[in-house]
């Protein structure tokens, strides 16, 4: 089971660092396949013993005239080597479209970097149906390697993104199956999962790991959640 940490715009440099001493502390002992943290560009570090340090974005070139970017440069300061792309926020909030996100995980294929790449619908359309629902989802793949070997994808649909309420284990297992008969990559949930429901989820065949956002913010609580998830 690996488990993911979406700081999103929340801790500085100082917090962060204090985070994975932590929750390095919190999981010292427990046998765990990976955890990773996404702290804000202005906190990435290096990573720790066994707490992966990764990026909530870049841009994709090595540097160069990208006002308030950053790019290959700035994450290998760091070397940061895990990047999460397609999250709904960027898409939404920040209007990054289908080809944008393509080049973006084309340029981190190209370098090598592990990629979590995330798709998710919003609620409309997992009102119209399943046909409508796949077709949704299957068009945030255009443009997107999925046979590149070091991606992970993470289903997070965007109504269960930091509402509080997380899909049923019923959502997750019909979007999950389809997605596992088409790609091999280890396939990550996303959306409201906290330590009450870690097990429920974990205990889902088609679940490989959790991307959490809230519910990671605090060391201690994530520290919680992850060991409910590996049942120790
Ligand atoms: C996320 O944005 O990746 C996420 C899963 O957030 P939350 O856990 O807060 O719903």
């Amino acid at each position: 089971m690996q488990f993911f940490a979406n700081f999103k715009m929340n801790h500085t440099r100082a917090s962060t660092t204090a985070y994975i001493e932590q929750l390095e502390s919190e999981l010292s002992g427990v046998a765990i396949e990976s955890v990773s943290v996404f702290p804000p560009a202005t906190a990435l570090q290096k990573g720790s013993n066994r707490v992966v340090v990764g990026a909530q974005n870049g841009y994709f070139e090595q540097s160069g005239a990208y006002t308030g970017e950053i790019g290959l440069e700035q994450l290998q300061e760091f070397e940061i080597d895990t990047i999460l792309i397609g999250h709904s926020e960027r898409r939404e909030i920040f209007g990054e479209s289908q080809e944008f996100i393509a080049k973006k995980y084309a340029y981190y294929k190209e370098q090598g970097f592990h990629i979590v790449y995330c798709i998710g619908e919003p609620l409309s359309l997992r009102e119209q149906g399943e046909d409508a629902l796949f077709e949704y989802l299957y068009s945030q793949f255009d443009g997107i390697d999925t046979n590149y070997e070091k991606l992970t994808i993470a289903y997070e649909p965007i109504w269960a993104i930091g509402t509080g309420v997380s899909a049923t284990v019923a959502d997750i297992e019909l979007v999950h199956k389809r997605l596992k008969e088409k790609f091999d990559a280890p396939l990550l949930y996303g959306g409201s999962v906290k330590v009450d429901s870690i097990e429920q989820i974990a205990a889902i065949e088609s679940v490989d790991g959790v991307l959490v956002g809230s519910a990671s913010l605090n060391a201690k609580e994530f520290a919680a959640l992850i060991k409910r998830g590996l049942g120790v």
